[in-house]
């Protein structure tokens, strides 16, 4: 039974990516009301007169992308000039970064910071074209840790906190209770996941890479706060030992993780918790680093992970720990992210980058049966691509010429099947 005024549509002919199976049904339909998946089948389908019938022409259909780790905010590279821009500048920005991920396929992104409740609704009311927007709000740090950007001459704490604008700084929080005050903050500002830096990173001045961030206490004390409001924890960490620490803390994935060692890889195994590496933004700051005016301190930590992320992928691979897709790409840097997918299929198979992207996606996000998958009740996010997906995804690197077909939520945002 169509609701009235429920827009019924019909892809026929259609190869459909199977995300859950890693393989693909072709001869399948796929029937769309409104903006959610009704029904998926191989039997052949009489078409009511009213339903509008997109031919995939056999072309492969794919559920909607999903990027687990970016940030829509980050309209620059430079996260302090970015903090001294007004919201009102960060968030036109933010628009276009928003649309040209929604036009590579990317139906979905999880923002690992930066990102408020603002923009989500934005999106969600279609005011800016965009994927749908699972917020962070702003990133937990301890004083000095990862998202603690200030210089050292700069002392006070004020003059950098979330509060100045829209923006990667963190909320910095020291000790249990601050850190229980940071993370209830987010929740109240409508986070879907808590974003906690737990070790060292790049693009921070004045931490090693390799150091730990936060006691175990505090940890414990983010996690708790997040599943107290029915979200989760995923922590920013290089390092066997702040991974290690970070999961054992109950947090459920972690991000980047270039330099784990199959012993933490087991310990996340164990744990449940999900890796979410981040390759392209390693490639794209070695070739753009000492343009960007990185520092040689900035550089050698940048070359510290960049090799070892591949080999990451592999040991997590090799241990069961599920991998997912992100890229953590920054300012004019954003347009690489498809090639995420070129940088994977070097440690696996195509179909396997595929469920990276859609359904292991949706698994870390607790949305499994909504997005990244092609089944009934699903939201009707879909791209007919070009070529077959379980040979190469070079489709998708080049969108705007392998992406035939885009569907958001049942709206088709962009066809170029009949041209
Ligand atoms: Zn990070
Ligand atoms: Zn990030």
């Amino acid at each position: 039974m169509v609701a009235a005024g429920t827009v019924r549509q019909v892809v026929r002919n259609a190869s459909v990516f199977d995300s859950a199976a890693g393989c693909m049904r072709p001869g399948s339909t796929i029937v769309i009301e409104g903006d959610r998946i009704a029904a998926v089948t191989q039997e052949p389908l009489q078409v009511d007169d009213a339903a509008r019938v997109i031919d995939a022409g056999g072309r492969a259909v794919l559920p909607g992308l999903i990027d687990a780790h970016v940030h829509v905010v980050a309209a620059s590279h430079d996260l302090v000039g970015l903090a001294m821009q007004p919201a009102s500048l960060v968030t036109a920005q933010s628009s276009t970064i928003l649309r040209e991920m929604l036009h590579r396929g990317f139906t979905t992104v999880r923002d690992a910071a930066g990102a408020d409740h603002g923009l989500r609704s934005a999106v969600e009311r279609g005011i800016f074209e965009g994927p749908r927007l699972f917020i962070a709000g702003a990133p937990i740090s301890q004083t000095g840790g990862h998202a603690d950007m200030r210089p050292q001459g700069v002392k006070s704490r004020e003059m950098f906190c979330s509060c100045a604008g829209l923006g990667l700084i963190g909320a910095i929080a020291d000790g249990v209770g601050e850190v229980r005050r940071a993370v209830r903050e987010q929740v109240r500002q409508g986070a879907n996941q808590i974003k906690i830096m737990a070790g060292g990173g790049i693009s921070s001045p004045t931490d090693p890479l390799e150091g730990t961030q936060f006691s175990m206490d505090e940890l414990r004390a983010a996690v708790e706060e997040a599943e107290a409001a029915n979200l989760y924890a995923l922590a920013h960490a290089y390092s066997p030992r702040a991974v290690t620490r970070a999961v054992q803390a109950g947090v459920r994935s972690i991000e980047h993780g270039n330099l784990i060692d199959e012993a933490t890889a087991r310990v996340m195994k164990s744990h449940g918790a999900y890796l979410v590496p981040t390759l392209s933004t390693y490639a794209a700051l070695a070739d753009e680093g000492t343009r960007l005016g990185w520092s040689p301190a900035m550089l050698d930590k940048l070359q510290m992970v960049k090799d070892r992320g591949l080999d990451a992928v592999r040991i997590a691979r090799a241990e069961g720990v599920p991998v997912v897709f992100g890229t953590d790409l920054l300012g004019h840097m954003h347009g690489r992210q498809p090639g995420e997918f070129g940088l994977r299929t070097a440690a696996m198979p195509p179909a396997e980058a595929l469920q990276s992207a859609t359904i292991v996606a949706a698994r870390l996000m607790r949305q499994e049966g909504r997005i990244g998958q092609l089944v009934a009740g699903a939201w009707a996010d879909l791209l007919v691509v070009d070529g077959d997906p379980m040979q190469s995804l070079a489709m998708l690197a080049d969108p705007a010429q392998g992406i035939r077909l885009l569907m958001q939520g049942g709206r088709v945002v962009r066809d170029s099947l009949v041209a």
